[in-house]
């Protein structure tokens, strides 16, 4: 029975993970954090996976977990893959090497850096992590779409006092997102852009421009969430990442999830049928070539 190593446990990884081993393979599952991926960003319950009416990510990530359980799929988490090389080895950062002939890679999204002096000072703390710190200088948040919100909305109930800003005047967060902002009182600075940080004794300085004008603002923290960008490593997958979807048994190494969808289709249920197509299309190869 062949072999699969399936590097990331997000809802694609996972589903991918599940896909072989019901039609007949050996998968083995490697996450560098935990099982869930970007469900572990997700604070509000999850109001579109059908059959699962607001479902927290919380509740899905216990299931997947018991899903692999169930399968006796091997899970190794704590463990990050950092190359495969053309000898078909599988190395891991802690210096494991295994030989696997096929690799499924689930990797989704990193977020996106912002170039400016002072990057050093910019939080790469989770907003469950923001919210256990005590401060009463605001939370500064760089973004307009649905993290840069979400994050917003979740750390003004919790009475902390929040800012926002975003280069354009229009937003890509929900409407529902929008509407609660506003209704929350958070501050919005638009045409505003953060130009750099500077620490001094008890507070960041964030230095802004908006519309040729120069401002100042203390605050606590610095969130930028102006989106996210597929996290392929090139040691892992070829790039560009319009050619990273090869047939298996060519390229041994199938790309799948979010790292490969298209911006407005990332989502947990294209995520979970990327991973199945992905395994169906490994079973029905190997047969090919049998
Ligand atoms: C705030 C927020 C709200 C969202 N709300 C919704 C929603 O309401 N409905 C919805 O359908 N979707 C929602 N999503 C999107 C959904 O979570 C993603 O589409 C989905 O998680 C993508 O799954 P994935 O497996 O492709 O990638 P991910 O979930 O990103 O998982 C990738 C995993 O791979 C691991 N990994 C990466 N590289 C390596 C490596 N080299 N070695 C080992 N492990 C590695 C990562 O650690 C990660 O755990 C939301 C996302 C966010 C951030």
């Amino acid at each position: 029975m062949a072999q699969v190593a399936v590097i990331g446990g997000g809802p694609g990884g996972v589903s991918c993970a599940i896909w072989l081993k019901r039609l007949g393979l050996e998968p083995v599952l490697y996450e560098r954090g935990h099982i869930g991926g970007q469900l572990h960003d997700i604070s509000l319950p999850i109001p579109d996976l059908p059959g699962e009416p607001l479902i927290t990510a919380r509740e899905l990530i216990e299931r997947l977990k018991h899903h692999l359980k169930t399968w006796e799929i091997p899970v190794f988490e704590g463990q990050e893959v950092i190359a495969y090389r053309d000898d078909q080895i599988l190395v891991l950062k802690s210096g494991q090497e295994v030989y696997y002939p096929h690799i499924a890679y689930a990797p989704g999204l990193r977020i996106r850096e912002l170039d400016i002096p002072g990057r050093e000072w910019i939080t790469q703390q989770s907003t469950s992590e923001i919210l256990n710190m005590n401060t009463d200088l605001p939370i500064l948040i760089v973004g307009g779409g649905d993290r840069a919100f979400e994050a917003a909305i979740r750390l003004a109930q919790a009475k902390r006092p929040v800012i926002l800003i975003h280069r354009r005047d229009h937003f890509r967060a929900r409407p529902d997102f929008q509407a609660k902002v506003q209704q929350l009182h958070i501050p919005i600075y638009v045409h505003t852009h953060l130009q750099s940080i500077e620490s001094v004794p008890g507070a960041l300085i964030a230095h802004v421009e908006q519309n040729g004008h120069d401002l100042s603002f203390p605050v606590s923290v610095v969130m930028v969430r102006i989106g996210m960008e597929p996290d392929i490593q090139p040691g892992l997958c070829p790039l560009p990442i319009s050619d990273v979807v090869p047939l298996w048994p060519r390229a041994h190494v199938r790309c799948l999830g979010d790292a490969v969808s298209p911006v407005p289709f990332r989502s947990i249920v294209s995520a979970y049928a990327s991973g199945m197509m992905a395994a169906k299309e490994l079973v029905m190869n190997l047969r090919h070539h049998a």
